[in-house]
């Protein structure tokens, strides 16, 4: 049987995949059960509480015990969830036995892999109503729990058919590491005690098999959480080793209990290149898109810093320019922002939210080396004014006058490649820039760190 969970934790406490955790352990009775999934869904999701997170894993029971484990399942989700706070909204999906040879077996009557693929991949990328939920949970002969207004069942369906779907092809999807370490109950709600230097030394032996567990450029450890939750810390990699490796280094407090997960974190499976886009570009959904900047970068208050982009033809009609954000939590990444100029050819990465891409990593593909200045006179060296529009330029002082501006080859002091948003500023399912390195090598990478 496979088990989906969601929405069952707010900020100010729980965590779904401490109750993942806590459940995995205790349904061990039963009969073997899987490394679990946590999977983190559509980033843009206004009802999430932090990172949209949902957990599913596999638990293979003993004839006769179905019945009994969904109990015990059902009561630690009624007992653990935040059920007092407001947007906590549990819910549960069940994929048993029958159900899941059926899948198998009826992969090609029903399309029953394909609905499940479909359904967690718009899960990530787009919004999901509970209705797009219950349709596949009856006609896939699903069985589900839910609590509150039960819109958990969504996170739910799409954490239980990641499993699924890796079940049979575990590299069906590209996936990376979590192992969490959960505090005990007593300490929930205090400062976390973590021997930081330990955290930085394990981090230095083992990036880039393990990475986001310190940011170097801000000196900032990034691995634990602040919020009252029951996380410790998380380590996350491609490597198991590597994983344990720096465990084993870490000095903290003592935890109640660690758990490993299969996820789909740092691997960008949220963004969508809009040549598969069917529709324009929409609020809440995260995009690749190339284009041209087509205005130059300016810092606004808050220290944020904002340019245009035109997007090429090939992804939208003529000339439609779109505003491209990085936020100033981004810290260093705007450095490399405000260093873009008009004519670069860049593809940006990251979400859609009123009208803006809040961005998560640029491609600067070809850099315009090329800057236009208004020309200097000939005669006295000073800067010449533009005589009116598509008038030339002419010197006040000496009545010097010019058709066009000066143009500069200069060096621009950046590099073409990708760059990305600092450990700091990453959110869980983007893809570190090192992670690229090791799959697809054709690029000139700057990994931030
Ligand atoms: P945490 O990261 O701490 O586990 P969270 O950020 O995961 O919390 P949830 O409490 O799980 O937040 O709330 C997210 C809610 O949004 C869930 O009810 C989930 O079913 C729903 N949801 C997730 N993805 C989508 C989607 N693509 N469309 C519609 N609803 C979604």
């Amino acid at each position: 049987m496979i088990i989906g969970i969601d929405d069952t934790d707010s900020r100010k406490g729980m965590c779904t995949t401490y109750l993942c955790a806590v459940l995995v352990d205790e349904l061990k009775k039963y009969g073997e059960v899987s490394t679990p999934r946590l999977v983190r869904l559509n980033p843009c999701i206004p009802f999430k509480t932090r990172g949209n997170g949902a957990v599913s894993f596999e638990i293979r029971i003993a004839n006769g015990k179905e019945a009994e484990v969904k109990e015990v399942i059902k009561a630690r989700v009624s007992e653990l969830s935040e059920l007092s706070e407001e947007g906590t909204n549990p819910g549960v999906v069940f994929i048993d036995n029958e159900a899941l040879n059926a899948i198998s077996r009826g992969e090609k009557e029903n399309n029953s892999e394909e609905m499940l693929k479909n359904f967690y991949e718009h899960a990530v990328r787009e919004v999901l109503t509970m209705e797009d939920a219950y349709t596949i949970i009856s006609n896939l002969h699903f069985d589900y729990f839910g609590l509150k207004n039960k819109r958990g069942i969504i996170g739910a369906l799409a954490a239980a058919a990641f499993s699924v779907l890796q079940k049979n092809k575990p590299n069906y999807y590209d996936f990376t590491y979590e192992l969490m370490a959960y505090r005990r109950k007593e300490r929930w709600g205090t400062s976390r005690s973590i021997d930081e230097a330990s955290v930085w030394k394990a981090d230095a032996t083992t990036y880039p098999l393990t990475w986001d567990t310190v940011d170097v450029a801000n000196k900032k450890i990034v691995f634990a959480p602040h919020s009252p939750c029951p996380v410790l810390f998380g380590i996350r990699g491609d490597s198991v080793d590597a994983i344990y490796k720096t465990y084993e280094f870490i000095h903290a407090e003592p935890e109640e209990r660690k758990m490993l997960f299969v996820t789909n974190q740092g691997t960008d499976f949220h963004l969508i290149k809009l040549e598969d886009a069917e529709e324009k570009l929409q609020d809440y959904h995260s995009y690749i898109l190339d284009g041209m900047v087509s205005s130059n970068p300016r810092t606004i208050e808050g220290g944020h810093v904002v340019f245009s982009i035109s997007l090429s033809e090939k992804t939208l009609e003529n000339g439609i320019s779109i505003e491209c954000i990085a936020y100033e939590p981004t810290k260093g990444f705007r450095n490399i922002i405000r260093k873009l100029r008009v004519g670069d050819e860049i593809t940006v990465y990251g979400s859609l939210k009123k009208e803006t891409i809040n961005l998560e990593k640029i491609e600067v593909r070809k850099l315009n080396p090329v800057v236009e200045s208004n020309p200097k006179c000939d005669k006295c060296g000073r800067s010449m004014e533009s005589a009116g529009r598509l008038q030339g330029y002419r010197c006040k002082r000496c009545g010097t006058y010019r058709a066009d501006k000066d143009k500069v080859i200069v060096d621009r002091g950046i590099e073409e490649g990708l760059y990305e948003v600092p450990p700091v500023a990453r959110r869980h399912i983007s893809k570190p820039l090192i992670r690229m390195r090791m799959k697809e090598v054709n690029k000139e990478i700057h990994p931030s760190r």
